[in-house]
């Protein structure tokens, strides 16, 4: 595991740059007060989007968001794979697209990879607003090592999904090409000014995910 509790320092310097960079940051001791500010956040009537993610399922935000009073498109809980792209496509039209991300960038930036690439497309063009919940443990200091993350995560992620690919069995990358490869699509994104104030980083003042 590679959990790295950053300094208070580092995380009010990260926070710094992400605000210059038009993030608004929402920050939270526990996964309770994250699931409390993410539902004050999201009007009700509000269609919503989801990103796989390990955080939102430690949220456990689902049932919530499965109430008569929200429009869920609910990649969870579709008969097939056909009606599960329906409902991913969906959400590239949501009112909120609720995510995780991989890594923050100690210059204010998310760093976020996808298998299938309809996380990382509404993250950057067509929900109104994004939402991502964090815990500090994916704050880095460079690029670089937020790269490094990004292949340990797609390791541990083949692994856990058991995609067919050459790290699933070695426990290393190794640059695969294989029809199961989990990750084909990286984003990087450096401001959260469209519209300003249309992502907000709810920050919670722990490890989780990983
Ligand atoms: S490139 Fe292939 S081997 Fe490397 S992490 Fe991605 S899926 Fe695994």
């Amino acid at each position: 595991m590679f959990l790295l509790t950053p300094s208070e320092t580092k995380i009010q310097a990260c926070i710094d740059q992400l605000q210059q960079r038009f993030f608004k940051i929402i920050r939270v001791n526990t996964l309770s007060e994250a699931k409390e500010e993410l539902l004050a956040q999201i009007p009700k009537g509000s269609s919503i989007g989801l990103g796989g993610s390990v955080t939102l399922n430690d949220l456990d935000i689902l049932e919530e968001f499965r109430k008569e009073h929200y429009n869920l498109y609910d990649r969870y809980n579709q008969k097939d794979w056909p009606a599960t792209v329906i409902n991913m496509r969906n959400s590239l039209d949501a009112d909120y697209f609720v995510t995780g991300t991989n890594a923050i960038i100690q210059d204010g930036c998310l760093l976020q990879m996808d298998s299938g690439g309809n996380r990382v497309a509404a993250m950057v063009y067509g929900p109104k607003n994004v939402i991502v919940i964090t815990g500090i443990n994916k704050i880095v200091s460079s690029l670089e090592e937020g790269f490094e993350r990004l292949t340990r995560v797609a390791v541990i992620n083949s692994k856990r999904l058991n995609h067919q690919t050459p790290c699933n069995f070695s426990g290393i990358c190794e640059d695969c090409i294989a029809r199961g490869r989990i990750c084909n699509a990286t984003t990087i994104i450096s401001s959260g000014k469209r519209p300003k104030g249309k992502t907000i980083i709810i920050l919670i003042n722990q490890e989780v995910g990983y």
